[in-house]
């Protein structure tokens, strides 16, 4: 008999081009899990109302979220991809999970309160509940494992909270969802001007989109902040720097990473050098994902395929899971 597979789920939200803090901090993982798990991994596309209200833009980026996804080598015969607002289920949980969150933990989310600094104008219920429909995307297929950034353990941590509350008062209907990267510390992969991390809709010229040309992967590189180097040999590398090495990890063989490592220990690194080597990487890297995509996201036919096909499986997993929490709650009157 086939062992049932555990369960993983994630999303991105179609707010802009994917960049590489999506991509080691999620995408990367999606793939990698794709074969052993069973996973849900959707556009977050309602999410991206509580920033983005104005919807011109919403169709062209959904379709770019997906061509990008399957660019990095995720399967849409493997796994349930597809759009958050296409399963009705998700609404009718995030209510029922209202009543479980309470507005002094709400306020307190890191992410709420950046996001007030952010947009003052539109401080809407929607941002402060964040974290309660991320918690009902996750649990409305029972999932265990999820794959995020750092980012996101916050709210992963807020997810638990509520699934405990929710089994406390109803009966253990949920596993308490972990935020997953193999075992390893969640990923932040940093801006290039050194403040803070890359960001689909912030820091743009900061950040490397799986979407730019060699040139302007080149450029960017090239304007990441450097000093003159080490004064003394073996000493501590400043968080601009770390954050270079950092990079390089990502896309560099160990031998680069290696050579740079001990020209930063001996004092003769040349940081020049060293960007340079770091951007002809990156565009060894991106430039494969950013053809195929491009190709994707021409061939709206398919697309609509893929939705499809990941929306039926996804609302099958909803609707099984909604059959629980009903009779859990006590909604069966007949
Ligand atoms: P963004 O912040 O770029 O809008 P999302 O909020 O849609 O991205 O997040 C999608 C996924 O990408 C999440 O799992 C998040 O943790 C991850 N992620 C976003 N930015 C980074 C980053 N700079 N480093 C690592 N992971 C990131």
């Amino acid at each position: 008999m086939n062992k049932k597979k555990e369960l993983v789920m994630s999303g991105i939200r179609p707010t802009g081009f994917l960049h590489l803090g999506n991509y080691f901090g999620a995408v990367r993982n999606y793939v990698r899990m794709q074969e052993e798990y069973e996973c849900y991994f959707m556009v977050a596309d309602l999410h991206s109302l509580t920033t983005h209200p104005d919807t011109k833009e919403l169709k062209t980026n959904v379709h770019r979220v997906l061509s990008e996804n399957i660019a990095c080598g995720l399967d849409p015969d493997k796994v349930a991809l597809y759009c958050q607002s296409h399963i009705y289920e998700t609404s009718e949980l995030y209510l029922y999970l209202n009543m479980l969150a309470y507005q002094g933990e709400l306020e307190k989310t890191t992410t709420f309160k950046d996001k007030v600094r952010q947009q003052p104008d539109n401080v809407n219920a929607g941002l402060l509940t964040y974290p309660v429909l991320q918690t009902a995307d996750i649990i409305l297929h029972r999932a265990k494992y999820v794959p995020v950034g750092k980012d996101q353990e916050q709210h992963l941590e807020m997810a638990r909270n509520f699934v405990k509350r929710f089994n406390y008062r109803y009966g253990e209907v949920f596993p308490e969802p972990i935020a997953f990267n193999f075992g390893e510390e969640l990923i932040k992969v940093p801006s290039l001007d050194g403040a803070g991390k890359m960001s689909k809709s912030e820091n743009q010229y900061a950040t490397l989109y799986l979407s730019d040309d060699d040139d302007l992967i080149r450029k960017k590189v090239m304007k990441a902040k450097t000093d003159s180097g080490p004064a003394e040999k073996n000493s501590q590398k400043p968080d601009y720097i770390e954050n270079i090495f950092l990079l390089m990890k990502l896309v560099s063989t160990s031998d680069t990473i290696n050579k740079f490592e001990d020209d930063f220990n001996n004092c003769t690194i040349r940081y020049g050098d060293m960007k340079k080597q770091l951007a002809e990487d990156m565009v060894q890297f991106i430039a494969p994902i950013r053809q195929k995509a491009d190709a994707i996201r021409n061939d709206e036919k398919y697309l609509k395929e893929v939705m499809e096909k990941g929306a039926e499986k996804a609302r099958k997993s909803a609707r099984a899971t909604m059959e629980l929490v009903r009779e859990a709650i006590g909604l069966n009157y007949y």
